[in-house]
């Protein structure tokens, strides 16, 4: 069949903040660079703009892959739905949620990919034009990142990502050889930590003309420990571009490293986001061996790392089985003698394909959920120690202490103060949008969990 144009949808809950998207979508970007030149390609991004009316203009000739989280994969369903009575006859949906659990979504779409779809995405495209489309694609392999998809001329002019969107993303590396019990990335990016050419990530940040980015990378900290030599040379290549700032994912391995958090802070490296994970030491079978629940580490992290510049934001989840209400009590006396620049707490979450979910499942502790709650998850499993509603009181106690107006404006400040005054101006938006950013999502959990409880109760 002739392809009239390729159309990739990426699912959102936010929206637009003041007229941008919060991350440009950099998956779809790189995989709209694989469709054939003479071939029409569109991003529809909900964040940016409400894509269901928009499905109104599909038709037969229209090939439609949709790349979805857990958490908003009943959306990608509604738009796979709405195209169907479109006329549109192939719906291809992957991303995390096809790969870890491909059964669910291929109750709805037409081709599911799991995997990485960097090789298959091609094939699936010329099965089409073939009329030779199976229901299922599968990317066997972590495929090695050099050369693959780099982003065309065509997609960086048509997202228009530094006017449309606040962050732009950017992969460096990408799997981690961790394997924390609730975490999805071994699943879906590989338990062996993958590495860019530098010259290629260099190329893209000049052609992209990007000066900020945040990095997509599983555990970019983890480098600084396994491939020293590697960071270092990334580090001096961005060193030499004219970046305003970045951000990352990491652990707390990276403070150990003194010389390559002085490159990184030459290179512009503006904060790291470090998942501590929890305060509580008896958890540490849960967290992959990367943190062991010992707030004295965590501040001697936090220390090192700042005392080069770079802000530190904390990563807590809760709900493991050795938590109780006191653990989060405990955990707002750490983040306020912390220092951090700001914090983000959620709540465990079973996603399909990881140890935790197997172990409630084993133990018939796991409810049946809609995925639109993968998110917050207050009401997905049963804690061990504490009963549901005392699990959400305890996060919404929390977060009401930790993005309190007052709170945040005191991290802010204290953020400000590490930058020179001729920097502040440019610093000033990052050192309040990521404790904005969470309090946002904690509003949003907060009125949902609540009418969830109040609905369903503790299950
Ligand atoms: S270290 Fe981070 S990315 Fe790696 S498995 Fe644990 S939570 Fe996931």
């Amino acid at each position: 069949m002739d392809i009239r144009r390729v159309v990739l949808i990426h699912p959102g809950r936010e929206g637009p903040i003041w007229g941008r998207g919060s991350g440009a979508p950099y998956t779809l970007m790189r995989l709209a660079s694989l469709v054939p030149e003479e071939i029409p390609v569109e991003i529809w991004d909900e964040n940016l703009t409400p894509v269901d009316h928009r499905l109104r203009q599909l038709g037969p000739h229209d090939l439609v892959g949709i790349t979805s989280k857990t958490l908003a994969i009943e959306s990608a369903e509604r738009f796979a739905r709405i195209a169907h009575e479109c006329g549109v006859q192939t719906v291809v949906v992957g991303g995390a949620h096809a790969t870890l659990a491909p059964e669910d979504v291929a109750q709805w779409a037409d081709v599911v990919v799991t995997g990485e779809a960097y090789r298959t995405w091609p094939q699936i495209i010329q099965d089409f034009t073939d009329d030779e489309l199976k229901p299922r694609y599968h990317d066997s392999e972590w495929c090695d990142l050099a050369g693959v998809a780099p982003i065309t001329d065509r997609v960086i002019e048509m997202i228009d990502e530094n006017h449309r969107y606040w962050t732009p993303m950017l992969e460096i590396t990408r799997g981690c050889p961790r394997n924390c019990s609730f975490c999805t990335a071994i699943r879906v990016s590989g338990n062996k930590m993958r590495l860019r050419p530098v010259e290629e990530i260099v190329d893209e940040i000049e052609r992209r003309r990007i000066k900020r980015f945040f990095l997509t990378d599983d555990n970019f900290g983890l480098a600084f420990h396994t491939n020293p030599d590697y960071i270092e040379a990334v580090l001096k290549a961005l060193a030499k571009l004219p970046l305003h700032g970045w951000t990352t994912q990491a652990e707390m391995l990276i403070s150990e490293h003194s010389d390559l958090l002085a490159l990184a802070r030459e290179a512009n490296l503006d904060k790291v986001f470090l998942g501590f994970e929890s305060v509580n030491p008896d958890n540490r079978r849960e967290l992959g061996g990367k943190s062991k629940g010992l707030v004295s580490q965590y501040l001697e992290a936090i220390r090192r790392i700042q005392a080069h510049g770079i802000g530190v934001v904390g990563l807590f989840v809760f709900g493991f089985d050795h938590d109780t209400p006191q653990t989060m009590m405990d955990t707002w006396d750490f983040a306020r003698q912390s220092g951090l620049d700001s914090v983000s707490m959620t709540i465990l979450t079973p996603y399909p394909g990881t140890p935790f979910r197997a172990q409630l499942t084993e133990e018939n502790r796991l409810m049946d959920r809609p995925w639109r709650y993968y998110d917050p998850a207050p009401l997905a499993f049963c804690p061990e120690r504490m009963t549901v509603e005392e699990l959400v009181s305890a996060y919404a106690w929390f977060c009401r202490r930790a993005y309190s107006p007052l709170n945040i404006a005191r991290r802010g400040v204290r953020v400000l103060t590490r930058h020179s005054p001729s920097r502040i101006p440019r610093k000033l938006f990052g050192s309040f949008s990521t404790d904005y950013g969470y309090r946002k999502t904690f509003d949003w959990r907060h009125v949902e969990g609540s009418r969830l409880l109040s609905a369903w109760g503790s299950g």
